[in-house]
């Protein structure tokens, strides 16, 4: 996973570095806006991590830019603007998750994992042509690796709640979704635990 780090306190950008890199992502990083856009240009990263109040460029605008052309790096904001405007104008404007200043390392690195996770199901997803339903089920359980998800849990989750919510169609995607893994994988990594609910089996 490719990390850009795109944050103008030094310090704070090390810190973020330094920590990223100890969890054996490969990392880059600069201090403002325009740069960022230049390296956006020439190559490619998994995942952004992007301050707001940045000299030459804001943050918002780098945003808006990479997302005219760029819909697939995920992004996290991370910013001492805390107004709910700010959150909703930000994962308007395609942001994948927003995190506010001061923040703890440990809560960054989980959103991380997070994103990262969910775009490992997206790279997934184009090659195993899933539907946009199965693409959504496969992130969810991804996401709750390891635990059990009821068919309740993945309607909330997954479904508009306004679209045909009955236990029988989620059967039949999932079962779509299972047999297309089993094809690619050679292997089912979601299991039926009865009374419990699927579950993706974790990495062994
Ligand atoms: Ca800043």
């Amino acid at each position: 996973m490719h990390i850009l780090v795109v944050e103008d306190e030094v310090a704070l950008c090390d810190t973020i570095v330094r920590s990223l890199k100890r969890l054996a992502y490969s990392v880059d990083y600069c201090y403002d806006g325009q740069k960022a856009l230049d390296m956006l240009s020439v190559e490619s990263f998994d995942l952004v991590v992007l301050d707001l109040n940045l000299p030459n460029v804001d943050g918002m605008t780098v945003l808006k830019t990479l997302r005219q052309t760029d819909i697939d790096t995920k992004v996290l904001i991370l910013s001492a603007r805390c107004e709910v405007a700010d959150k909703v104008l930000g994962l308007d404007e395609g942001a994948n998750d927003y995190l506010t200043k001061p923040f703890h390392l440990d809560e960054l690195s989980a959103r991380i994992r997070n994103l990262t996770l969910t775009r490992k199901a997206d790279v997934n997803a184009e090659e195993l042509s899933l539907t946009r339903k199965e693409t959504g089920i496969l992130e969810y359980l991804m996401l709750n690796q390891g635990r059990p998800v009821s068919q309740e849990e993945l309607i909330e989750h997954v479904w508009d709640s306004s679209v045909d919510n009955f236990s029988n169609s989620i059967r039949v995607h999932i079962s779509s979704l299972r047999k297309k893994l089993r094809s690619a994988l050679g292997y089912d990594p979601i299991h039926n635990r009865i009374g419990e609910g699927y579950v993706m089996e974790e990495k062994k």
